[in-house]
């Protein structure tokens, strides 16, 4: 791709469409996009912001580029065409109809297509097997919530940024694959003890999925005690791989860590 530090993700997402963008290029006078914040060219089209977004209902003010009068075609495309299509992962042909940003809540974009990105089956296959760049992965942490022109354009495979609702995760997926291997080999050694066949997880409640609860990736006081006392360096190491993981690595790790089987890479959503 020629030019790639001028694709915004609203762009990325149009073109998995195959949407125009919205309005002309002459509509402006320069400037930024109010949503994406990228540039206004000459030949970019956009429209004012007052045109492309519903007053009365729109919520994300203050994440607005301040001061910009219009808004770029792609992205009020985004925020303003229905969007429509079927799963093929859920076996139903479930259609998903409704505004763009609505209808694709947990999703990985690339050129290929639209992906879901929700359940752990998923997730664990993007961020252990992210995309060629460009790529664009977001997910929801509230039913009305318009993530796609927040969301960062993903350049490389080794690292991956994203918004997970207002929070901005970052996965290194080697990390993530080598915390995987860590937490693996101390669980197993925790449950090879006396009475903790049963035990599912090191940490005090598991990790969150929601990242809403204050003692995600904390390890349980009972897990520390055990590390401090039996004093093998191999599981001291184990702890502190675990322990540098990133809190979007932490959460990734809960997708991993909630599966049986190996990740199959889902089907792209069918846009209709
Ligand atoms: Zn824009």
């Amino acid at each position: 791709m020629t030019n790639i530090q001028r694709v915004s993700a609203s762009r990325l997402a149009c073109e998995a469409m195959r949407w125009h963008p919205m309005g002309s290029p002459g509509a402006h006078n320069g400037g930024h996009c109010a949503m994406c914040g990228h540039r206004l060219d000459k030949e970019t089209p956009a429209l004012p912001l007052k045109d492309a977004i519903n007053e009365k209902s729109f919520t994300d003010w203050t994440f607005l580029a301040r001061g910009a009068t219009h808004v770029c075609g792609w992205c009020a495309r985004t925020v303003t065409s229905k969007a429509k299509g079927y799963d093929p992962n859920s076996g139903k042909s479930k259609v998903v109809e409704g505004d763009f940003t609505q209808t694709y809540a947990d999703v990985v974009i690339t050129p290929e297509g639209i992906f879901p990105f929700r359940t752990n089956q998923a997730r664990a296959w993007f961020l252990l097997n992210p995309p060629e760049p460009p790529y664009v992965l977001w997910v929801k942490s509230a039913q009305r919530q318009h993530v796609v022109w927040r969301a960062n354009v993903n350049y490389s495979r080794d690292l991956m940024v994203f918004p997970h609702g207002f929070q901005t995760l970052v996965v290194r997926p080697a990390q993530l694959e080598r915390g995987k291997e860590a937490y693996d080999e101390l669980l197993r050694r925790y449950q090879s003890l006396p009475g903790n066949k049963s035990r599912k997880t090191l940490f005090i409640r598991g990790l969150s999925r929601t990242l809403e609860s204050t003692s995600h990736g904390a390890f349980s006081d009972r897990v520390l005690e055990w590390i401090n006392q039996q004093g093998d360096p191999e599981i001291r190491e184990c702890l502190e791989i675990v322990r540098s993981l990133t809190p979007g690595e932490l959460w990734a790790l809960g997708a991993l860590t909630a599966l049986k089987d190996t990740p199959q890479k889902p089907k792209p959503f069918v846009i209709m």
